[in-house]
């Protein structure tokens, strides 16, 4: 299984257009954030979590060329609002793409993007998807080759939200609280992606303390963080993690055993 990181900052990205802070002046291309997103791609699927604001960027710097399924881990204008530019993916390849999400999501996605729903679309060249709620564990790919994805519901402030655990990799963003139930779908990982906003604790995101703190509880082989504040300088990240974790970056590319 591959994992590229398409997006690693926060909602605003890295840098803050207007800002003169240090990280939003470096010259550290490690330091330049996308909006958060993940691709993963296993033997058989291209799985894209989240339809980042930078989305359309992102697959004009990237080599994807298909898309089999979405993901969304909620509706937040950062993780959902690409969701329109999938309509060059649907278009080329005159497939619907299937959607996933928690159920309290689909509304907040219908009241935005229910016209990219539609039975006709493939014939008027708008986004082309179906939406498909998600309550427990499922499987993709064919014969022995399926991978089992599995919502892991974290606490976003006061909103429930959705990460996603495929094989042995698990996706956590935005997520100041993760419920008992969750841990318990979190064990024997071998990557962790965990979301650490910035130093400061924030009340509805996990700081870096914080974020240390799951990735211990947790205690994955090896943790990357991503969904960064222009408050986190890459270069200093590096060298104050522990040992097995990592701030990632956007582009980042890890392979990963699948079961
Ligand atoms: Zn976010
Ligand atoms: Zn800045
Ligand atoms: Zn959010």
């Amino acid at each position: 299984m591959k994992v590229t990181f398409l997006g690693t900052g926060t909602s605003q990205g890295i840098p803050v257009p207007l800002c003169n802070c240090e990280i939003c002046a470096s010259n550290d291309p490690r330091d330049k954030r996308l909006r958060a997103s993940l691709f993963v791609e296993t033997g058989q699927k291209n799985i894209l979590i989240d339809t980042s604001a930078d989305f359309r960027q992102q697959m004009l710097r990237s080599s994807i060329r298909k898309i089999d399924l979405i993901l969304l881990t909620h509706h937040h204008f950062d993780h959902l609002y690409g969701l329109d530019d999938i309509r060059s993916f649907t278009n080329a390849h005159q497939q619907f793409i299937d959607v996933y999400t928690k159920p309290d999501c689909i509304p907040e996605v219908m009241t935005r993007f229910g016209y990219a729903f539609h039975r006709d679309n493939l014939q008027i060249g708008l986004p082309a998807l179906r939406m498909h709620a998600v309550v427990k564990p499922f499987f993709v790919g064919e014969n022995n080759h399926k991978i089992t994805i599995t919502p892991v519901e974290v606490g976003h402030g006061r909103l429930g939200i959705y990460g996603y655990r495929i094989g042995n990799m698990a996706y956590l963003t935005d997520c100041k609280t993760i419920p008992d139930k969750s841990f318990d779908l979190l064990k024997n990982l071998d990557v962790l992606i965990i979301e650490s906003l910035r130093y400061r604790l924030h009340p509805t995101h996990a700081s870096l303390i914080e974020s240390l703190a799951f990735i211990k509880k947790i205690s994955p082989k090896r943790a990357y963080l991503t969904h960064f504040s222009h408050e986190l300088k890459h270069s200093r990240l590096d060298a104050e993690l522990p040992e097995n974790v990592f701030p990632a970056h956007d582009m980042l590319e890890l392979f990963i055993d699948e079961e």
